[in-house]
């Protein structure tokens, strides 16, 4: 059975740009893909960011990155329990695990657990980033990835996939259809953190970057349907861009 770690950023779950907090029709559509993909036998894990609250690099003078940081990891339980009660709503059992403990609204993380969990058909989302200061939740999401044994890390974007360059900034922007890891850390492209790409390239687990937007897309993509995103491995296997510009 295939298991897949689906990232959700925060600004992902908040609907129209600038709208703030979590927008309820965004968590909907996620939730119904989710449970669909569920109830297809898809093993689905899911990290949720939480700048649509508060991100570390919006620290004010005088807050200290890791204080921000940590504010950061509690603006992703918020999207957790949301996300929690969301896909309850659609019949789907759920577990939140947070990196960092409050037990009266979470399990604490614990490896073992999260895989029993989704081996008994609940979806689990994993709350609190890693735990730690100076980190993102791209790199939680790849860690989780990588110790639930996931076959897949799908990260939901506002953007179909990797480009060249900015394709806000022009046309003749050139979404790649594949690439290697390598590739994505030598030309610094904007799709996560170093960190994040290389414990999925240490580990080979293949990144799909892909438009949460595209309606139908994200229940395809948690079903094993990657033609449509930016797929991210060892070794790319096909000429590796389009023009779209
Ligand atoms: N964060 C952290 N450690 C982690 C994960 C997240 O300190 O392991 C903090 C960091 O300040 C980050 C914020 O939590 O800016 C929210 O996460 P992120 O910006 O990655 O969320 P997204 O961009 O996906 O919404």
């Amino acid at each position: 059975m295939e298991r897949v770690l689906l990232k959700l950023s925060g600004e992902a779950l908040q609907g129209q740009p600038g709208s703030g907090g979590v927008d309820p029709d965004t968590l909907h559509v996620i939730a119904r893909a989710v449970a669909a993909a569920q109830r297809a036998g898809v093993e689905v894990a899911v990290v949720v960011g939480g700048g649509n609250f508060f991100r570390g690099v919006d620290r004010w003078p005088g807050l200290d990155r890791a204080s921000a940081d940590y504010v950061g990891m509690l603006a992703t339980v918020m999207n957790a329990v949301c996300l929690q009660s969301a896909l309850e709503a659609e019949g789907v059992q759920t577990r939140v695990q947070t990196a960092i403990e409050m037990r009266e609204i979470a399990e604490p993380y614990i490896r073992r657990r999260a895989i029993r969990h989704l081996e008994r058909g609940r979806v689990v989302i994993f709350g609190a980033g890693t735990g730690n200061p100076f980190f993102t939740t791209d790199t939680a999401a790849a860690l989780r990835a990588a110790e639930i044994g996931a076959g897949a890390f799908l990260k939901a974007t506002k953007v179909d996939g990797v480009y060249d360059r900015d394709p806000r900034a022009g046309a003749g922007a050139r979404r790649h259809d594949q690439l290697t890891y390598q590739q994505v850390l030598e030309r610094s492209l904007a799709v996560m953190d170093g960190t994040a790409i290389t414990l999925c390239k240490e580990n080979d687990i293949p990144v799909v970057v892909f438009d949460l937007n595209t309606p139908g897309l994200l229940l395809r993509m948690l079903l094993g349907d990657w033609s449509d995103g930016t797929v991210i491995g060892a070794e790319a296997r096909t000429p590796t861009a389009e023009t779209v510009g």
